[in-house]
C-alpha cells in the first residue's frame, strides 16, 4: 500500500511494519498485565501514519486512541472505516469546539471547572459530553492538582446531565528515566486524590511506554496509555534497558541518484567542507532536510549492501552525498535506518547521532517521503 506516489518519481521512502506495531502490542499489554489500551496515534502516529495505525491495532481489537487536537482525531472519524472505537483528546482543547466534539464523539481531557462550566453552555440539553478527568502529578501541563479540585470535577461532571465520565488519568514526567522518587511521588498524589474522591478504579488510566515497560509493577490498573512502544523503541534514555524485546517497525530508505567519482582534491555540496584525499567514489541520494534528515547528520553511517558507509560533506535541502568504497551502479538501494544484511541503523542511533529523542526524530519526516506499508 502507497499513500503517495512520490516513491515512482523520486526514490526515497519510509517502510512501515504494520505486523510489528501489532506485536509490540500485544507485547506490552502481556507485560503490563493490562486488559486494555489506549493507543497513543498523536502527531500522526509519531510520523508512522495514524490511519494505517489505527486500522492495524483495531484489527487486533483495540478500541481506544488518543491524539493532541481535534483535526487529528476528525481524519481518523473519516478515513477507518469502523465508527466503534473511542478517542480520546489529550492536549488543551478550545472549549468553543465543544459541538464539534460531540457530533463525532471525542472525549476531551479537562481539568478545571471553568472548561467544564463553558462547555455545557455551549452543549443542547440532549448533547452529551464524554469527558476524561486530567490530574496533574507533576507534569505540569493541565490537570486538578489537589483531591479538592479532583472532587469538586467529579461531582460537577456527576451531577451534569450534559456530562459523563469516561476516564481519569495522569502523565508521568520521569517514568522512563532513573528519576524514582519523583515517579514514586506522582503515582502517591494520584492514588490519594483520585481514591479520597471517590473514582472507581475502572475509569483509571496512568501508565505511558515507560511506566507500563519499567513500573507497571508499582501501580494496580489495568488500562495502559502507550506510544513510543508501539513504534518499538525504547522512550528513555538508551542507557535504561529495554525489559521486553520490541520489533523495530519503520526503515528509511533511498536509492543513489548519481555515482561518481572525486578526484584527489575536489570537493562535496556548500561550504566544500569534505575534500577527497584520493580518487573516491560517491553517490548522491534524494532525501535531505526538508525530509527530516536533520542538517546535523553529517558524518553519519549509512548501509549499502550490508556494509557501512558514510554521509560526506553538508546535508542540503533536498540531496546528501555519501562515500563509497567502489563504483555501485544508479539506482542501488541505500538504508538510511533499518537493518540491510548483519548490519542495522536504529532509529535510537540515529537520534543520538543528531542529539535528540527518536519522538522528534519521527515526528520531523516530512511529507514528502512515502509511508509504505507491510
Ligand atoms: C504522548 C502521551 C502519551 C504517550 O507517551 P509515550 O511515552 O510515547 O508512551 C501518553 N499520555 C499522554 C498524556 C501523552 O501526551
Amino acid at each position: 500500500m502507497i499513500e503517495n506516489d512520490n516513491v515512482v518519481t523520486r526514490p526515497t521512502w519510509i517502510e512501515i511494519d504494520l505486523k510489528a506495531i501489532q506485536y509490540n502490542a500485544r507485547l506490552i499489554m502481556k507485560h503490563a498485565d493490562a486488559t486494555r489500551m489506549i493507543a497513543v496515534v498523536k502527531a500522526d502516529a509519531y510520523g508512522h501514519g495514524a490511519v494505517a495505525v489505527t486500522k492495524a491495532l483495531y484489527d487486533i481489537g483495540i478500541r481506544d486512541f488518543a491524539v493532541a487536537t481535534i483535526s487529528e482525531a476528525l481524519i481518523l472519524r473519516q478515513e477507518v472505516d469502523h465508527d466503534d472505537f473511542n478517542i480520546l483528546l489529550l492536549g488543551v482543547q478550545d472549549v468553543s469546539q465543544v459541538k464539534l466534539m460531540v457530533e463525532n464523539r471525542l472525549m476531551p481531557a479537562v481539568g478545571t471547572l471553568e472548561w467544564l462550566y463553558q462547555a455545557v453552555s455551549f452543549l443542547t440539553d440532549s448533547q452529551i459530553l464524554d469527558v476524561h478527568l486530567a490530574v496533574d502529578t507533576g507534569m505540569g501541563r493541565m490537570g486538578a492538582n489537589s483531591q479538592a479540585d479532583v472532587t469538586e470535577l467529579y461531582h460537577f461532571i456527576q451531577k451534569s446531565s450534559q456530562l459523563r465520565l469516561n476516564g481519569v488519568f495522569t502523565h508521568f514526567a520521569t517514568a522512563d528515566d532513573d528519576n524514582e522518587a519523583y515517579y514514586k511521588q506522582q503515582v502517591t498524589k494520584l492514588y490519594q486524590w483520585v481514591n479520597g474522591a471517590g473514582i472507581p478504579k475502572k475509569y483509571w488510566h496512568l501508565a505511558n511506554s515507560g511506566s507500563a515497560l519499567w513500573h507497571h509493577n508499582e501501580i494496580d490498573t489495568d488500562t495502559i496509555r502507550v506510544g513510543s512502544v508501539l513504534y518499538g523503541f525504547n522512550p528513555g534514555s538508551p542507557a535504561l534497558d529495554m525489559s521486553i524485546k520490541l520489533k523495530n517497525v519503520l526503515s528509511l530508505k533511498s536509492r543513489m541518484g548519481a555515482v561518481h567519482q572525486l578526484q584527489a582534491g575536489e570537493s562535496v555540496s556548500y561550504g566544500a567542507t569534505y575534500t577527497a584525499e584520493h580518487a573516491q567514489w560517491v553517490a548522491t541520494l534524494p532525501i535531505g532536510y526538508a525530509d527530516g534528515y536533520l542538517r546535523r547528520m553529517g558524518g553519519m553511517k549509512v548501509l549499502v549492501s550490508g556494509e557501512e558507509a558514510q554521509v560526506v560533506g553538508r546535508i542540503t535541502m533536498d540531496q546528501i552525498v555519501i562515500a563509497l568504497d567502489k563504483q555501485y551502479p544508479v539506482g542501488t538501494e541505500v538504508t538510511l535506518i533499518g537493518r540491510d544484511g548483519d548490519e542495522k541503523i536504529t532509529i535510537e542511533d540515529f537520534a543520538t547521532y543528531a542529539g535528540t529523542i527518536p519522538h522528534e526524530i519521527l515526528t520531523s519526516f516530512g511529507v514528502r517521503l512515502p509511508r509504505i506499508y507491510h
